[in-house]
């Protein structure tokens, strides 16, 4: 699933090729994905109009359009993504949506599993996940992430990082990477954590969203001591005859080094 460093990739993309163009018509191929509004609805309101400014909130990518009081949200699901192409382009077969442009390109919302969604809405608080959602992590000062630890107190570190009420952003992939760098075992409960170990929490964390926004902007592959690029081959990046375990922990399928993860 696109999570915070994937979807604040999306959301540059989406700045760099489609903020300013004019939107000369809207194709929506799954109108069952489209929320507060319907295709007839959606397309009458964005014709003739421009995205004018766009930013991420966790998973979300919201944009304004010029003129508009409504505001356009993307959540890409298991596997969103975004294609910006010209229009003569072949269609893509698990393609959802186009805003097609006066330029002669289209951006190009992908959603192979259709568990994305697309909203129209007046005030991002109208979409229950955006209203409840936790701080951004990378927003957190040291201090401000360890009263949040403490208030989780009673949860797994993973089943924190994976609830988008706890934490913004942080899903199944890169709250694996954080505890893995972290040396800390998914099943660990936040109460039963040193204050070292908080804190060294908050550095990896940090780190490793940072960078990973960094090397995707940078079009580079994740470095081969991190878990993320060994995440299916079962062997453990940090020390050789360490085997990974894949174990269902806070509802997803976890991936740790015993060895490493205490
Ligand atoms: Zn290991």
């Amino acid at each position: 699933m696109p999570e915070l460093p994937d979807v604040e990739h999306l959301t540059r993309y989406f700045r760099e090729t489609s903020l300013g163009q004019k939107i000369m018509d809207v194709a929506c191929q799954a109108p069952e994905l489209l929320r507060f509004t319907d295709a007839a609805a959606f397309r009458a309101r964005l014709r003739g109009r421009r995205f004018s400014r766009a930013w991420r909130r966790g998973k979300f990518l919201i944009a304004q359009v010029e003129g508009l009081s409504e505001k356009v949200v993307l959540h890409f699901g298991m596997t969103g993504s975004l294609r910006y192409v010209p229009s003569g382009e072949p269609e893509d077969r698990f393609c959802r949506l186009a805003f097609r442009f006066e330029s002669g390109f289209e951006l190009r919302w992908l959603c192979v599993r259709k568990l994305g969604k697309v909203y129209l809405v007046q005030e991002v608080q109208d979409i229950p996940l955006l209203r409840e959602m936790g701080p951004e992590p990378l927003a957190l000062a040291p201090l401000e992430f360890l009263d949040l630890l403490e208030r989780h107190r009673n949860k797994s570190i993973k089943g924190f990082f994976l609830d988008q009420r706890s934490i913004a952003g942080i899903g199944n992939v890169y709250g694996d990477e954080i505890l893995f760098q972290a040396g800390i075992h998914p099943r660990r409960r936040i109460a039963d954590l040193s204050p070292a170990a908080r804190e060294r929490l908050y550095q990896v964390m940090q780190q490793v969203l940072q960078e990973a926004t960094e090397l995707m902007a940078a079009g580079q592959p994740f470095p081969d001591s991190w878990l993320l690029p060994h995440r299916y081959e079962g062997l453990c990046p940090a020390q050789e005859g360490h085997g990974l375990i894949r174990e269902i922990i806070a509802g997803r399928a976890a991936i740790y080094c015993p060895e490493c993860q205490k």
